[in-house]
């Protein structure tokens, strides 16, 4: 049920933006407050000239805040929706369309003005206790007022600082206002994908045997939110399965609105907000029973499924460039006291800046070294032999 107004204040509190973000199925890159993706506003240019898009939108998820370095658009989570729904920013009834979208997708609730009776459970707030529930986020006083945004050191990236999407404290801020809503994140998944195609070409083209695929569960799914994707299955480390990643199995159609891997946003179910964090989360490593010497840790799915292939199964993924604390110390108990950690993560500025992040995050004693590719090349890019002997 919406609420009849809305305190614009305490919704820029209540709303994070990575929950917007994932609302749009966006899963940006996490470098500690910051963020960055492929911009998926309407107004952006679309590229003529062929080439490869970059990540021109930046994010800044401590303060809530983006900008887009190629369409020049900026703001907070409210002006992102607006944005994304082809809203005008200037109508007050379409900012207030706006933010009823996020009233009602995030459930949230609001204190009443003063003097007005809240009926869920009779209490009368006054400005005096609306103040005090400001003194206790100060996290979020920054994101008040949108005429301070500001975009200053959004592309820098904060190397080491725990990645936010880690992070319950802001959510349970909301207690004190909105009414208790039970969030459980990676949950056991009460379903699996029955129809998936382990034979489709695009699983044999990127040289995957029969054995990988069924090793690793995948395959083509026609349905649902997956459609046209290759699923990938991710467990919790003890071995449940938890959600479908699903990687778009026709690179041409990759855009803002349809990114190469797509991770589960946020989605209530009976009650029950269900989020996914995959900063939670280390791919493959359910597999590895027991700790062990010799761990090599890689950036994405597909440099698992190639070393396994060429007999290196001691291999996980953190699932994108950057390692989180929880990543790092589920890494850490996987590995022997004095053994051995290898880290090959992709040959671009990602792979360096995730090879900072696991250097942060890991916790010693361990060996650990970085295997540094170079010009792009990634783990699934080596021959068998040649991996061997980088691995050596
Ligand atoms: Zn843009």
């Amino acid at each position: 049920m919406s609420t009849p107004w809305i305190d614009f204040r305490s919704l820029r509190q209540q709303v994070r933006m990575i929950d917007v973000l994932h609302h749009y199925q966006i899963e940006p890159k996490v470098r500690g407050e910051q963020a960055t993706a492929l911009c998926p506003l309407p107004g952006h240019p679309t590229r003529t000239d062929g080439r490869r898009r970059t990540a021109s939108l930046s994010i800044h998820l401590g303060k809530g805040i983006f900008k887009c370095f190629g369409c020049q658009a900026s703001g907070n989570a409210l002006d992102f929706v607006l944005l994304m729904e082809g809203l005008n920013r200037s109508d007050p009834q379409h900012v207030r369309q706006a933010a009823l979208k996020l009233v009602d997708w995030f459930k949230l609730t609001f204190d009443p003005p003063p003097g007005v009776e809240k009926s869920a459970n009779g209490r009368v707030t006054d400005a005096g206790s609306a103040s005090a529930q400001q003194a206790a986020k100060p996290r979020c006083s920054s994101t008040t007022a949108s005429s301070r945004i500001s975009t200053e050191g959004m592309t820098a990236p904060s190397i080491g600082d725990t990645q936010s999407t880690t992070s319950d404290s802001g959510r349970q801020d909301n207690s004190a206002t909105a009414e208790p809503l039970q969030v459980v994140v990676n949950a056991p998944l009460p379903f699996r994908l029955e129809k998936l195609d382990p034979t489709h070409p695009y699983l044999a083209s990127r040289g995957l045997t029969p054995e990988a695929i069924a090793t690793f569960g995948l395959g083509f799914c026609n349905r649902g939110m997956l459609k046209d994707r290759i699923a990938i299955p991710l467990h919790s480390i003890e071995g449940e399965l938890v959600c479908y990643a699903g990687r778009i199995v026709d690179d041409e159609r990759i855009s803002d609105d349809c990114p190469k891997y797509l991770f589960p946003g946020a989605r209530e179910r009976d009650g029950v907000r269900h989020e996914f964090h995959k900063s939670l989360l280390l791919y493959n490593a359910h597999r590895l029973t027991k700790p062990v010497e010799h761990l090599i840790v890689v950036e994405g799915f597909a440099s698992v499924w190639w070393l396994t292939m060429c007999g290196f199964s001691d291999v996980v993924a953190v699932m994108g460039s950057s390692c989180s604390e929880a990543q790092g110390r589920l890494i850490s108990d996987l590995v022997v006291t004095g053994g051995r950690i290898t880290l090959l993560p992709d040959g671009d500025d990602a792979g360096t800046a995730c090879a900072a992040s696991l250097f942060t995050h890991i916790t010693y004693p361990h060996y650990v070294r970085w295997l540094r590719l170079s010009g792009g090349n990634q783990p699934t890019d080596f021959p068998p032999n040649e991996l061997a002997a980088l691995l050596e």
